[in-house]
């Protein structure tokens, strides 16, 4: 009995004991299921590491032991499947010193994510060093239990590209630090709105808004450019791309809440995007303000000046350096009756009178080619036709290298002293002619006297008649010399001067002349040399006159000194000439051309010591410039001076 109830409960057990068993059998077929799944998940996971093209590895610990790594990663560290179970020191020793090491291990201690966009990082290829970029993942790993025990990391060499932009962005930065640091104003506006891109700290400056004005409009920036039209400018060079540039334009900044006045030369570029749209515009100024103030100075006192010379009585004209004229003052235009435009479009030669106009256009000639000034006599038209008498100087203008730029020009209205001049003339010329007849007789009769009277009278205890006779007749001379000089005056004017050539010794004349006034001025010494034996063709008695004004002026203008040296020379092959030295008071460089010029003496409280007209040299000058001769004056101030006349042989 006990028995069976020992086998009857064995046999229990043993069904329950089935019952586990085939409990336990299906368990282990869920098992087996479950296990062929998770065989499946870590095939498909190693799959999608080995095919990937990124480089991945998986590092265990604190060794960063390689538990996995793609093919892309091996061939990145030149390594082979051993590399597995190793150090990732191993496989790529380049990370410890560039920091990646200690980089991993903070992700394995953090459990923080790390990533990186086209880090550099230097590796050895074969064995040498090369910067290459990479975008990476460094991801920590937990343990089944939940702790951190590794790093994914996941790579990818991006060198090309990283290359690339590196160089976009070095070229942005040179193109920024060369805005920055250019001296010139610049700015780059952009859109319709003109949102200020960049502006470099000069154009900053300028504006006086503060450095902050990147990203703001440009009218919001400067409300008063507005009102100075610059909204229009810019919306033109956007709408058409074309630039617009401007020199010493006046644009006028608010600083300060005060409106500052500056000038600038800019150009308003252009500028277009990588569509090749234009998308903006760029600045680039310089700032000219000290220029501009100094033009505008320089204008305000030409402005000034014109008026000045508008307003004078003379007539002054500007001309360019070749004698065009570019500028006449009123006075011209109140005279002439001629608009300016009107005398700037006509050739000024028509404003002269015919009968001055070859003369004219031969000085003027002359002082173009040699720079000389021109002092002239010669007859304008005025607005009625009526030409009169004009003063008429010229000056050239030069510049610092001393090249002519311009030429000024003044004349001086003396139609007056021409009429003056005229009556004295006609007066002079009709006394001449009245006294002529009556002093010629007088001379004769006065000769007659003294042929007639014995030569010794006073020794008899009469008067001394003779000298005085002599004397007289002297006077005489002189007067008669005075009449035919006022009358020879008058023959000039009227070009009637008429020349008598006849050949004659040159020295024998010369020496009857010395003689003759030797005879009548005992007390002067006047000493002869011939250095040639001249035979001339000209008018003797006008030569005779020309020696005359030279040895009497000698001896006039030597109170001290009675010397008088006389030379007759060759001065060329073809020419010979007459010099008067004398030792007396000299000349002063500055009258010596004006000496020959009608009625002209040397001013000066000299008057009454040496009596004169002031028309001999006058006379000599015309009489010798009619032999086609010239007259050569060397003087010395208070030493003494020397005449010379010198006329062509043939
Ligand atoms: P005048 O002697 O009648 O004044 P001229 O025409 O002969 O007139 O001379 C003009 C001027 O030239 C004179 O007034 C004088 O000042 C100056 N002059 C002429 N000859 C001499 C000389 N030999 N020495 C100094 N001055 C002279």
């Amino acid at each position: 009995m006990e028995k069976d109830l020992r086998i009857q409960e064995l046999e229990k057990q043993l069904i329950e004991n089935q019952k586990t068993i085939s409990g336990l059998q299906d368990v282990s077929k869920d098992l087996e299921i479950e296990n062929a799944t998770l065989k499946n998940k870590v095939y498909s996971f190693k799959e999608l590491i080995y095919s990937s093209p990124s480089m991945i590895t998986l590092l265990r610990g604190k060794d960063l032991i390689i538990e996995i790594a793609n093919r892309p990663i091996l061939d990145f560290w030149q390594k082979d499947e051993n590399i597995i179970g190793k150090s990732l020191l191993e496989a790529h020793p380049d990370i410890k010193e560039q920091g990646l090491e200690q980089l991993l291990l903070e992700v394995m201690d953090s459990g923080e994510a790390r990533y990186g966009y086209e880090l550099p990082v230097y590796i050895t290829r074969k064995n040498q060093k090369e910067l290459s970029y990479f975008n990476f993942v460094y991801q920590p790993q937990k343990n089944i239990a939940g702790k951190l025990s590794g790093v994914a990391v996941m790579a990818q060499e991006v060198t090309p590209k990283a290359i690339f932009h590196k160089k976009i962005e070095e070229s942005e930065y040179k193109y920024r630090e060369l805005i920055h640091s250019s001296n010139s104003l610049i700015a780059i506006l952009k859109g319709e709105d003109m949102i200020v891109e960049i502006a470099n700290d000069a154009i900053k400056k300028v504006w006086g808004k503060g450095s902050d004005v990147e990203g703001k409009p440009l009218f919001e920036v400067l409300p008063e450019m507005v009102e100075q039209g610059m909204p229009a400018i810019f919306k033109n060079v956007l709408d058409s791309g074309k630039a617009y540039s401007a020199q010493e334009k006046l644009i006028n900044h608010l600083q300060d809440d005060e409106m500052r006045p500056g000038y600038f030369d800019f150009i308003y570029q252009p500028q277009k995007n990588i569509r090749g749209e234009i998308d903006g515009v760029a600045v680039i100024a310089n700032d000219v303000t000290n220029q501009g103030l100094l033009n505008q100075k320089i204008k305000e006192s030409e402005k000034e000046l014109r008026d000045l010379v508008n307003f004078m009585p003379l007539k002054v004209c500007m001309t360019n350096a070749k004698g065009v004229p570019v500028f006449y003052n009123n006075s011209w235009r109140n005279y002439t009756g001629k608009s300016i435009e009107e005398l700037l479009s006509k050739s000024w030669m028509s404003l002269i009178h015919p009968d001055n106009r070859e003369k004219v256009e031969m000085v003027a000639r002359k002082s173009l080619e040699t720079g000389s000034d021109i002092d002239l006599e010669f007859k304008i038209f005025d607005a009625n036709g009526q030409a009169k008498w004009h003063l008429n100087r010229a000056t050239a203008i030069r510049n610092e290298e001393g090249e002519i730029t311009s030429w000024i020009t003044s004349s001086t209205e003396i139609q007056k002293l021409k009429d003056e001049e005229n009556r004295k003339e006609g007066f002079l010329k009709l006394v001449s002619h009245e006294l002529k007849t009556p002093v010629t007789s007088i001379k004769g009769y006065v000769q007659l006297l003294l042929t007639m009277l014995p030569e010794a009278n006073q020794e008899n205890g009469e008067l001394p008649v003779k000298p005085y006779l002599n004397r007289i007749e002297t006077q005489v001379e002189r007067l008669i010399r005075l009449i035919s000089e006022m009358l020879d005056l008058s023959r000039i004017e009227h070009n009637e001067m008429e020349l008598k050539k006849e050949k004659f010794s040159l020295n024998h004349h010369v020496e009857e002349i010395i003689e003759d006034i030797s005879y009548s001025n005992k007390e002067v010494q006047i000493e002869l040399k011939h250095h040639c034996e001249c035979d001339v063709i000209a008018d003797k008695d006008r030569i005779g006159q020309v020696i005359i004004n030279f040895i009497t002026n000698a001896l006039k203008y030597s109170p001290e000194d009675n010397r008088v040296e006389v030379t007759v020379y060759n001065k060329t092959e073809n020419e010979v000439a007459v010099s008067v030295k004398d030792f007396g008071i000299g000349i002063e460089k500055k009258e010596i051309n004006k000496i020959f010029k009608r009625f002209y003496r040397v001013s000066g409280n000299r008057d009454e010591t040496y009596a004169g007209f002031g028309i001999g040299l006058y006379l000599s000058n015309e009489i010798v410039k009619r032999h086609n001769g010239k007259i050569v004056v060397n003087s010395e101030f208070g030493i003494g001076s020397e005449f010379i006349f010198v006329l062509p042989l043939n």
